[in-house]
């Protein structure tokens, strides 16, 4: 079965299984879109309103903002593979709670398998913390914080295959601070250089 093919049985399994109250508000599940041979996987953390009403991540403003950081790596957004910890909207873009990352990101999990990227690259804190967590819930607390973590490379297992993790900010939380987009700019310039 190619990659394509298996993607769409499991996005199949989150709309026929997926027990989530988040499911009912939304309008659209949130997936992933990009390469599916992508070296470079990246992790949101939850679709925002444009990705809900369209169905995928990082469309609009968000997207472009993405793309413009991407290209200091060398990257684009059809040259990567993204998808969120959350696969629907959380009201009025609330944290995702511990319940909802639980139910959601073992579907996470499959589309990291089925991709086999060499590189992650979790946004912002709770993909951070979900990832160097040993990819579980209970692991997340045990993890520093996203300004403590960006712009380092770790090295994680992931089904006996070893995967580099390069947490970054979440360019949502950078739009109106200077600081954090310098830190960006630098994370990503420096993503393109990793060997
Ligand atoms: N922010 C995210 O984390 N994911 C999206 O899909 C869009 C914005």
């Amino acid at each position: 079965m190619g990659k394509e093919e298996e993607l769409a049985g499991i996005r199949g399994r989150i709309e026929r299984e997926l027990d989530c109250p988040l499911k009912k508000d939304a309008t659209n599940l949130v997936f992933g879109k990009g390469n599916v041979d992508a070296s470079v996987l990246i992790i949101g953390e939850a679709p925002g309103k444009n990705e809900d009403l369209e169905g995928i991540p990082f469309v609009g403003k968000a997207g472009k903002n993405l793309d413009e950081y991407l290209k200091l790596a060398g990257l684009s957004l059809e040259s990567v593979y993204i998808a969120n910890i959350l696969k629907y909207r959380p009201p009025k873009n609330r944290n995702p709670t511990t319940e909802e990352i639980s139910a959601h990101t073992p579907y996470l999990l499959e589309q990291i398998r089925i991709i086999s990227p060499l590189i992650l690259v979790p946004l912002g804190n709770f993909a951070t913390k979900f990832v160097l967590g040993g990819f579980s819930v209970a692991g997340m607390k045990e993890i520093e914080g996203i300004s403590k973590l960006h712009g380092k490379k770790f090295e994680v297992e992931f089904e006996g295959r070893k995967i580099f993790v390069y947490p970054m900010y979440h360019p949502a939380a950078a739009i109106y601070n200077r600081k954090l987009i310098e830190e960006l700019k630098k994370d990503f310039e420096a993503l393109g250089k990793l060997d």
